[in-house]
Order: C-alpha cells, then sequence, then structure tokens
C-alpha cells in the first residue's frame, strides 16, 4: 500500500499546535495533529487564566484547551492523541513514529511545550505523590486545612500559592532570593490571601517518614543557617524544561533544550518548524504560543509554495 504523505504534521496539543492546526488546515494544507496522551498541555493544569485576549472574567485553563481544540478539528484533517517516540528529519518527506505506527509529512511543526522542573534532591523523588507536587490543581484536594509550601519566586510559584491559599490552612512561598521574579500584581495578591514568605532560603531536604511528607530542611543563604519548617505538602514551582528528548541529535538544540530558531520558526532543518514554548522560554504564555503556532503554519506553506 502506497504510504499517506500529509503536507503537515503538527507535534503537540497546546494552544501552539492547535493554532497551527487552524491556520495550516485553512490554507489546504492536509494536516495531521499529534497530539500526545496528555493532550493540551499545562493549560490542563493552570486553574484560571486570566489574561488570554477575549476572556475578560477569565477562563479555566482545561476549558480554554477545549475551545482550542474544538476550533482545531474544525480545520485539521486528523488529530490523534498519541506521542511521538522517535523521529527521521535525514531526507523528505520527513518519517515520525509513535508506539504503534508511523506516519510521513513534508513539513512538521514542533509543538510539544515544556514541563514542570524539579529541585532533582533524592529526597524530592522519595516524596513525589506523598506529600510532594508540581500541580497544585491536580493535588490541592490532598492538602484541604493542611500547612503547605510553593518553591520558587515566579508568576506559576505565586499562581499556586493564591490558589492554594483558598483551601490550605497556611501556604508559604519559599523564594532563593529577597525579590520576586512574579509580576507585581500576583504579589499583592498572595499577599491578600496571606501568604507567608520565606525568602533567601533553599530546600536542603524533603523530610517525612515512610508514608509521607512531614517537613522542609531549609538553608538561609544569606545567614547559612539551617531550619525545619512543619509541612504536609510542597509544590514545586521553578520552571519549566522543554519537552525535546526524542529530538536529541535530529535538529538543533540549545544548551537548556529548547529548539533553535533559525529565521521565524525555522529549525536547523529545512521544512521543521518550531512554535510554543518548545522554542520560546522568553514569553511562555498561551496567546504568545498560539501567536507563533500560527506564525509556524504560514512558515510551513510558504515553504511548500517555495519548494513546488
Ligand atoms: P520562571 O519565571 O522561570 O520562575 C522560576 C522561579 O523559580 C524563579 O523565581 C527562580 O528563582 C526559581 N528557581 C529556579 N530554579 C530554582 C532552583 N533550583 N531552586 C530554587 N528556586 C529556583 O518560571 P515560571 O514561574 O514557571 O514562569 C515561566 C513563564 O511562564 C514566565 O514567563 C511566566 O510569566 C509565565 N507564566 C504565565 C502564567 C499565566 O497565567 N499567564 C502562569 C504561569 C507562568 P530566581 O528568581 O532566583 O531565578
Amino acid at each position: 500500500m502506497p504510504k499517506e504523505i500529509w503536507d503537515c504534521i503538527i507535534i503537540g496539543g497546546g494552544p501552539a499546535g492547535y493554532s497551527a492546526a487552524v491556520y495550516a488546515g485553512r490554507a489546504n494544507l492536509k494536516t495531521l495533529v499529534l497530539a500526545g496522551y496528555r493532550a493540551g498541555g499545562q493549560l490542563m493544569i493552570a486553574p484560571r487564566v486570566e489574561d488570554y485576549l477575549g476572556f475578560p472574567n477569565g477562563v479555566p485553563g482545561g476549558e480554554l484547551s477545549q475551545v482550542f481544540r474544538k476550533h482545531a478539528e474544525k480545520y485539521a484533517t486528523k488529530i490523534i492523541d498519541v506521542d511521538v517516540t522517535d523521529v527521521d528529519f535525514s531526507k523528505r518527506p520527513f518519517k515520525l513514529k509513535t508506539d504503534d505506527a508511523e506516519y510521513h509529512a513534508k513539513t512538521i511543526i514542533i509543538a510539544t511545550g515544556a514541563n514542570a522542573r524539579w529541585l532533582g534532591l533524592p529526597s524530592e523523588k522519595v516524596y513525589i505523590g506523598k506529600g510532594v507536587s508540581a500541580c497544585a490543581v491536580c493535588d490541592s484536594w490532598f492538602f484541604k486545612g493542611k500547612d503547605v509550601a510553593v518553591i520558587g519566586g515566579g508568576d506559576t510559584a505565586l499562581r499556586e500559592a493564591i490558589y492554594l491559599a483558598a483551601t490550605c490552612k497556611s501556604v508559604t512561598v519559599i523564594h532563593r532570593r529577597d525579590a520576586l521574579r512574579a509580576q507585581p500584581i500576583l504579589e499583592d495578591r498572595a499577599k491578600a490571601a496571606k501568604v507567608k514568605f520565606v525568602w533567601n532560603s533553599i530546600v536542603e531536604e524533603f523530610l517525612g517518614n515512610s508514608e509521607k511528607l512531614t517537613g522542609l530542611k531549609l538553608n538561609d543563604v544569606k545567614t547559612g543557617k539551617t531550619s525545619t519548617l512543619k509541612v504536609d505538602g510542597a509544590f514545586v514551582a521553578i520552571g519549566h524544561a522543554p519537552s525535546t528528548e526524542f529530538l536529541k541529535g535530529k535538529v538543533e538544540l540549545d544548551a537548556k533544550g529548547f529548539v533553535a530558531l533559525k529565521k521565524n520558526t525555522m529549525t536547523s532543518v529545512p521544512g521543521v518548524f518550531a512554535a510554543g514554548d518548545v522554542a520560546d522560554f522568553t514569553y511562555m504564555q498561551a496567546i504568545t504560543s498560539a501567536g507563533e503556532g500560527c506564525e509556524a503554519a504560514l512558515d510551513a506553506h510558504r515553504f511548500l509554495e517555495e519548494s513546488k
């Protein structure tokens, strides 16, 4: 049987991928989206998105993702919720492998996003799922009426803290410096929600018994003093790492593993484009990802026109 060749395969089902699907589909490209087993991207764990243009009252991240998907379904030829495990970009048509199939395409748009980073302490691993988490929306229920900590000083950390403050007895943000990276409006909101702050401190160890986390060993980086903070839960919110494991050696990545862009959304391989958090560690917003998805689809369309 002759192999089916898609004009454009989009890898990833977050704002960048779905936006690319709308634009590629509307440009009449035969478009396949391989959205991933956990399609939806980071929006799926965002309690509320308040800064996406057109939603003045805010919208739960999961709901926004569903709206994006519906829109993409209208124009993409097909959407499948599978992960891409391997790629061959050595010649065109490009080849993509999933657990049980192989796909071929004239152009590729990488939109696999980024995932939460962990501190990397051995004790952190021990207590993941036993008190340590990277997702307040997913796990706050387990800590209702309890004391929790959030580690980090960016937007994610403060959004997690504010979310947790609605149900937890106390929320303490532990930050390694004495100033936040987060937007000032979030700091104001966190303080109004009675979130406490421990400044200039890092977590040295996650403490607990064989069943669950009971506290954190903290180190004050200014004084060198250590202390213990009793908590039932700890949420690690220290940024994100790109989902590019399967691309190593296949397309140029930068030192942090993000896809390196050459010109606009073009990668080091002609015909392979990237959009969203997988290639952008500066803006990392749903709206910028959607914009970049649009750009990648326009670039892919132009590439196909020029290759005729
Ligand atoms: P981020 O802005 O990179 O902040 C990471 C925080 O974790 C920083 O405060 C950093 O400290 C701290 N950190 C990093 N590594 C650490 C370590 N090993 N130990 C202790 N602390 C560590 O990441 P983010 O908060 O996830 O935000 C990423 C992007 O997404 C940002 O552009 C943000 O605006 C955006 N975002 C948007 C929304 C939205 O709803 N619109 C929500 C969440 C995030 P330093 O400050 O000392 O570097």
